[in-house]
């Protein structure tokens, strides 16, 4: 069918995630056909370099076939079964014990999901069931932080910290969100490493205010990956823990991006030093090839929620067909040293490109951990000024340009993210930005002064 039918169809029938109607219409979705490595193809036939990983997803890279025949065996032995009611199978029983041997310190048990979103349900029930159980029942409240992404269902956007979905939806309550650690664009004349710290200490404030009788947990991604690649500066996170440490705070980490290599560790939680309770997993688990998500809790969450029913569970939670996916990406990225050549090898060289950009007039800053990397436009480097509002999004104008250019790069306001597949050779570095470079140049001449 040819592609302007195609997009018709799509549009008359589809509705699509974070995108306009008007969008759509005027300007068709771009249809892909197939991908392989780090490229995409489109219905035209054009190779589109995937700067994104999908949704920061595909960390494995596009068509490894050993996950497909992964699938395709474990649907013929074993399609479907689940893990409730006293019940259990091979391929659950063998992610399980891998994460558990993967994670950090004593994460030793996992809870299976579909999803991120799934998965931040989980938790909140999960810490709340904990709570319950350890006779404090009051300890509700979930701390998280402005701008924050956590998933789309009514409990895990109300977890998260977009204003935006809140109006759409509304959303539960006892969720208190305090300010994110974006020194580039809040720091103002602050050094990033008071700023850090002016950030973390917000946490402590808040619990002070809601009561530490009250509070149950605090989440956040080690590096925040939609609201715009934040690193937090160096003294964040050892506030945050020590906060937690001192509060009796549950820490969760929320790997949904970070984890399985994307920061150049296993986990952000390494990257970062940190010592988390609970993390949330999903997207690189299977490299997207299979929706799995999961909370992988310590021993001690373990035990105590272990002394009750969880009334909590998933038709899907623990998918034979997808943890038999998850086991042989999981398998791949270790046998082929993919996380330890990005650590060593590809990943510096793309962070020294990557940082190049900010040499672009337009550009004020280039921060890129492991394969996570953003930049800041402004009008203004000196003063690190947003665009003007009636400039509209300059962001948006570069992505147009990028996906122009066959690159697709994401848009967060004037920030624009990369998150490729870990598998991402030199050369295709060096493809990918020279396509930013010229995308940036093409959506300067666009910005009215
Ligand atoms: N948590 C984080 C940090 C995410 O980035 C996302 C998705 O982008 C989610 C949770 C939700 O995951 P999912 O889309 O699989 O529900």
């Amino acid at each position: 069918m040819p592609t302007a039918e195609l997009q018709a169809l799509d549009v008359a029938h589809h509705i699509h995630p974070f995108s306009t109607q008007e969008d759509l219409q005027k300007k068709g979705a771009r249809v892909i056909t197939s991908a392989k490595g780090v490229w995409l193809k489109d219905s035209e036939g054009e190779d589109v370099l995937d700067a994104m990983a999908g949704l920061w997803c595909v960390n494995i890279g596009y068509g490894r076939e050993e996950l497909a025949e992964a699938a395709f065996r474990q649907m013929k032995e074993l399609p479907y079964y689940n893990t409730f009611f006293m019940t259990t199978h091979v391929p659950v029983i063998a992610l399980a014990a891998k994460l558990a041997e993967m994670a950090p310190g004593d994460l030793n048990h996992v809870f299976f999901a579909s999803s991120g979103s799934e998965a931040n349900d989980t938790n909140i029930r999960l810490v709340r069931t904990y709570w319950q159980e350890k006779g404090k029942p009051e300890k509700k409240v979930i701390i998280s932080r402005w701008n924050a992404y956590h998933g789309s269902s009514v409990a895990s956007s109300s977890l998260g910290g977009m204003k935006g979905m809140h109006a759409q939806s509304g959303y539960i309550p006892d969720m208190h969100h305090i300010d994110q650690p974006n020194w580039w664009s809040e720091g103002g004349e602050s050094t990033p490493e008071d700023f850090g710290l002016e950030r973390a200490q917000q946490l402590e404030q808040a619990i002070l205010e809601i009561g530490e009788d009250k509070v149950a947990a605090f989440i956040a991604e080690p590096v925040q990956g939609a609201g715009g690649v934040i690193i937090p500066p160096s003294t964040y996170w050892p506030e945050i823990q020590r906060i937690c440490d001192k509060y009796e705070i549950l820490l969760i980490a929320d790997e949904v991006i970070c984890g399985f290599g994307r920061t150049g560790n296993w986990f952000g939680s390494q990257t970062m030093g940190i010592k988390p309770d609970i993390m949330t997993i999903a997207k690189g688990l299977s490299s997207g090839y299979q929706p799995i998500g999961g909370s992988i809790v310590s021993d001690e969450v373990a035990a105590v929620i272990g002394a009750t029913e969880f009334n909590h569970g998933y038709t899907y939670s623990g998918h034979p067909v997808a943890c038999a996916v998850a086991l042989e990406n999981l398998r791949i990225l270790e046998e082929e040293k993919i996380v330890d050549t990005l650590r060593d090898d590809t990943g510096p060289y793309l962070q020294e490109k990557f940082r190049s950009l900010a040499e672009h007039p337009m550009v004020g800053e280039a921060q890129i951990i492991g394969a996570m990397g953003s930049l800041a436009l402004t009008p203004n480097k000196a003063t690190r000024a947003p665009f003007k509002a009636e400039t509209g999004t300059v962001g948006y104008m570069v992505r147009e340009r990028c996906f122009a250019n066959n690159l697709v790069m994401r848009h967060v306001g004037d920030r624009m993210i990369i998150s490729p597949p870990l598998v991402i050779t030199k050369a295709e570095i060096d493809i990918l930005i020279e396509r930013a470079w010229k995308s940036l140049d093409e959506g300067m001449a666009n910005v009215k002064a």
